[in-house]
Order: structure tokens, then sequence, then C-alpha cells
């Protein structure tokens, strides 16, 4: 299915800047019996509301598809950032063993367990059933369900109105988010606050992460159009910093009700209207500069193969496979994909059919190059990590910002 009107404003006035489908659904990593099934590819075009200029993908897989059963495992990096993130906030908010934060997408329980620990009660609402379990098992208190009015009112019928509700790297994943605002105004207290993170489109441009674009990341965020979105729900958008999770994130504070909005907030909107964020022309020139990313990526892995090189892929995260899709990257190119993730090693990538792997096969190989997907943010540390591999000759392929061999 694909809307034809912005997911924020509505308007119709929108642009497409990129192409990068057809592709399968990213995270939809295939068993060695799923290899000879038809698989299914989706359009993944991306546009600009010239309107609001929120950028979006407007081509929607049925969210029952994408998240009933869902398989990311956050990475422990991010549980010191989830505890840290709930220790500022819980001081910022003056939350104690009164108030009530509830999370929009809790996943395992990430950030529920540090609440719990410091004492605040804390109530997750997580739609895949695998995942949800997992987190009540825990004893993190998990409703199983899409997050809406109706579960909103529900959860204040059993335990009063929040004080905080919390939405992290989730706004992205909805096509309806006036459903969300709904279930918020439901079940905030007046004077509560509404607290999300989310990739940061800033990052997006100044890093060329286009591999950030898959059909669960409908939205690709910056202020200039959420500000007038909560507006329409009588929210103010009061504060917001970047953040270094995800290769650049932001997190934005909403207030239900009138508040003094901090200067973080005009000093934002300023470096995004003078990154270009509010005109067409800035996303087309990015959409050029993924284009000649991707001949040049593909050029460089064929001149390397017709070589005698061997050449295989480092991490398998979701987000690769948009790269590997768009970019015509399969078996023929790369041998197999190394990563830690057990739920990845013996599946294909989808769309590509690229092996995965455990480490180990990595290190008694000793392949000529290694192939970094899991690039964003991680670069530094992987490179640490692999010393072993450079000593021996072993060299990386960068393929963003710009296509790199290192050392
Ligand atoms: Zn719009």
């Amino acid at each position: 299915m694909r809307r034809n009107d912005c997911r924020l404003c509505k308007s119709k006035d929108l642009q497409m800047f990129l192409q990068l489908g057809p592709q399968p659904l990213a995270g939809k990593f295939l068993k060695p019996e799923q290899l000879n099934e038809t698989e299914e590819f989706y359009a993944l075009d991306v546009f600009f509301c010239k309107n609001c200029k929120l950028v979006q993908v407007l081509d929607i897989v049925p969210k029952e598809t994408l998240f009933s059963e869902y398989f990311y495992a956050p990475h422990t990096l991010l549980s010191k950032h989830f505890t840290s993130y709930a220790n500022e906030i819980v001081k910022e908010f003056n939350l104690n063993e009164k108030s009530l934060v509830v999370e929009i997408g809790s996943n395992i329980g990430m950030m529920l367990k540090p609440f719990k620990e410091l004492g605040v009660p804390a109530v997750g609402v997580e739609p895949a059933q695998n995942i949800a379990a997992m987190a009540n098992e825990l004893g993190l208190e998990t409703v199983n369900d899409f997050f809406n009015e109706k579960v909103a009112k529900e959860i204040v019928r059993q335990k009063g109105k929040a004080d905080l509700i919390i939405a992290n790297n989730v706004f992205a994943h909805i096509d309806n988010l006036d459903e969300i605002l709904l279930g918020v105004k439901a079940l905030l207290k007046p004077n509560g606050v509404f607290v999300f993170e989310n990739h940061y489109l800033l990052d997006t441009l100044e890093k060329v992460q286009y591999d950030d674009v898959y059909h669960e990341h409908l939205c690709y965020y910056s202020l200039l159009p959420i500000i007038p979105f909560f507006q329409k729900y009588g929210m103010t958008v009061f504060d917001a910093k970047k953040i270094n999770t995800h290769g650049g994130s932001i997190r934005v504070y909403c207030s239900n009700s009138a508040k003094l909005i901090l200067p973080s907030i005009k000093q934002l909107l300023d470096a995004e209207k003078k990154a270009g964020l509010d005109i067409l022309e800035t996303f087309v020139a990015f959409g050029k500069k993924v284009q000649n990313n991707k001949i040049e990526v593909y050029q460089l892995l064929h001149s390397l193969k017709s070589q005698g090189k061997s050449i295989i892929g480092y991490g398998a995260p979701a987000r690769g496979n948009t790269l590997l899709n768009y970019c015509k990257i399969d078996s023929g190119l790369l041998d197999y994909i190394i990563d830690d993730s057990p739920l990845r090693q013996g599946k294909y990538t989808p769309g590509t059919h690229i092996p995965i792997v455990s480490v180990d096969q990595f290190r008694s190989q000793q392949p000529d190059y290694a192939f970094l997907l899991a690039w964003g943010g991680y670069t530094e540390s992987i490179l640490q990590k692999e010393q072993k591999f450079i000593e021996k000759g072993g060299k990386f392929i960068i393929p963003l910002p710009e296509t790199k061999i290192v050392p």
C-alpha cells in the first residue's frame, strides 16, 4: 500500500528524491530451506513534503508483517545508554515511587529495567509477542499490543495517568502517528512530558546514511515538521538534544501543555535551516550523492574480485541489507558475512542470499578484504577490535560516507 499524503501534515505536495528499491524486508533473514521460495520485494522511494518538510517513505508494509514477531535485540552498548538516559530523566522530572512511566515499543525492557532499579514504576507496551514475553519473564511489566488510544485508556484504568511517556526509536516505525498522539493525550497527565529518541535527519544527510532507509523506518525526522505536528495536539516541543546512538540521533522533549521553550530548540532549528533541511534541492543533491556512491562501491568490489581477492562482509545489521540490495552486492562478490548474533548465524541475507556465519570462520580464513556493513557509528571500535586481521595484511572497505579502503 502506498499513501498519497504526508504522514504529519496530510499535504499532497510531495516530491520523490531517492529510489532504493525494489527491496525485500531488511530484517527478513532467510533460513536455508527458504532460499528457493519466492521473496517479496517492495518499492522503497523516499519523499520530501514541501509543506511541512518531513522526509518519509510512503510505501507501507502492514505493521503486523513487520512487528508481530521481531528479532532486533539491542546492542549491549545501548544498555549503558538507556541506563544513563533513565537516570538523567528521573532527576530532571523528579520522578519517584509514586510516578508512572510508560514506554511505547519497549522491546525487551532495556529501559524499563533501570527505571525499576531506580524505584520508579514503569510499564512497557510492545507489539512483538516473543519479545514482550521475554520482558515479562524478566519481571519487566509489558503489555503485548500496538500502542493506541484504547491501550492507553486501559493503562489509565488500571494504573492512572502517566507522568512520563517515552518512545525510543519507534517513532519512525509508525504510519498512523495521529493514533499514537491520541493515545499519548489520553494517557499523559496535564503536566506530563513525552520524550522520544530517533535517528536524526541532520546526521543521515551529513554522514550519507542512506542505509538507514528501510521499510521499518517510515519517517526521517528533523525538528522542522515535528514542532507544528505536536502543536496540533496542544503540546509544546520545549527541549531537544543531539545524542550519539545509531550513528546520530535526537532526543525530543514535549510537554502536554504550554511551557517555556529552551534555547536548544532555536539552535537546532537554525542548524537544520543552515543545512538546507527546509528545501527540496538539498535532498535532490543527497539523492545524487547516494547514486554515485552506489557506482563507486560496486566498481570497487568488482575490480577487487576480478583481481582474485577474497572479500567478506563484516556485520549483518538489518540496515546493511538496504545497501547490499541497492548496490547489487550478492554472494558472487561477498563470500559470506560474519555476525555475532546467533539469531542470524546460519541464515542468508534477504534478496542477496549471502550466508551469515560466526566470526570464527573469518579468524581462521583471513580473507583479503572485509566490507564493513555495520559501519554506522562503530567504525573506530571495529578497527581497534580487528587489529590482528589488519596486522596480517587484512584491509577494511568502508562504504560510506565516502568509499575507502583502510589501512
Ligand atoms: Zn507534510
